[in-house]
């Protein structure tokens, strides 16, 4: 099925995730200027995993852009699960390192969560550790992962309050599905999780008034599914910049609808990068 001039709004992550991007350059040159000190966000990297080292990469170009300093520190894959955890305490006692960014995943071999635990929570601009899950869960100000984080902006941008509505979110995966859900939950949606054990994973979609799609499968859930008029975001990024909604079925039922690429996918590094200033903001204060 072909989409026509009818179909669902797109929502345009790519030119919010740019204006937050330009707002969040702004206030690092403006932090720079009155503390004569720039945001400085650390990346770690274990291994050699060819993706990760390019995730690293771009997130250490745009923070060069936006005029955040990035300090990159890259162990072998070898590296002991206590060999990572002091060098992130090391970072987190670092007075010129604002934000911390262990990149995932760290590998088999090494405790992740430890890891992530050994970061400071108010260094934890990626949304990682216990502490940002909690305050996160609860709608306390703290750092959010950063991919559900660019959600909620998209929603807001859009003028969806998510307030009484019934959200679904398909995945529960600790960096994506499962904060996203909690932050709907904190921001009052009646929220479902579905997940490789549910039952009658479509009934479960079909109704959905925001439907988030967090599964790592190509086109995964079907237009039939979406409910006329629901808001989709798809977080999927499979192999040929394909999604985990099949969009051309859905966007003739969605009213609102993320692209694949140009939806969520530019909005996890732009939230990352105002994430960083923000803690850069508090240390420096
Ligand atoms: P993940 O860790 O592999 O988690 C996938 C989730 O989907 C799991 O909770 C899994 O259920 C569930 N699932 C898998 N197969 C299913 C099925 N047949 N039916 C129902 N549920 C199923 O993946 P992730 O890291 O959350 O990533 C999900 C997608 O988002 C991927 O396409 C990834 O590339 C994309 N992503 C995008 C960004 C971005 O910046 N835009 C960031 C992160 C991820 P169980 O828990 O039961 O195993």
């Amino acid at each position: 099925m072909s989409s026509t001039p009818t179909d669902a709004r797109l929502m345009d992550g790519s030119g919010l995730a740019r204006r937050l991007v330009e707002e969040t350059a702004a206030r690092a040159a403006d932090l720079t200027r009155r503390t004569g000190t720039p945001p400085c966000l650390a990346t770690v990297l274990v291994g050699e995993d060819p993706a990760s080292v390019t995730y690293v990469r771009m997130k250490r170009a745009r923070c060069e852009k936006a005029g955040i300093r990035s300090r990159h520190v890259e162990l072998p894959a070898t590296t002991t699960t206590a060999e990572l955890v002091a060098t992130l305490e090391g970072l987190s006692n670092d007075p010129g390192v604002h934000g911390i960014l262990l990149q995932h995943p760290v590998g088999p071999g090494i405790d992740e969560r430890a890891a992530f635990e050994a970061i400071a929570p108010e260094k934890d601009v990626d949304g990682v550790t216990f502490s940002s899950f909690a305050t996160m869960s609860f709608g306390l100000p703290g750092f959010v992962s950063c991919t559900p984080g660019g959600i909620m902006r998209l929603l807001d941008a859009y003028g969806v309050d998510p307030a009484g509505k019934r959200a679904v979110v398909v995945g529960r995966s600790a960096i994506l599905g499962k904060p996203a859900g909690m932050m709907l939950l904190a921001r009052n949606a009646t929220v479902t999780y579905c997940h490789s054990h549910t039952a009658d994973l479509s009934a479960a979609v079909r109704e959905a008034d925001v439907l988030v799609a967090a599964v790592g499968r190509p086109r995964f859930i079907k237009g039939e599914d979406i409910k006329p008029g629901a808001v989709v975001v798809d977080a999927g990024y499979n192999p040929g910049n394909v999604g985990d909604v099949d969009f051309d079925t859905a966007v003739t039922r969605a009213g609102l609808i993320t692209p694949v690429p140009g939806g969520v996918g530019p909005m996890t590094i732009a939230v990352l990068l105002a994430q960083t200033v923000d803690a850069a903001e508090r240390q420096l204060a």
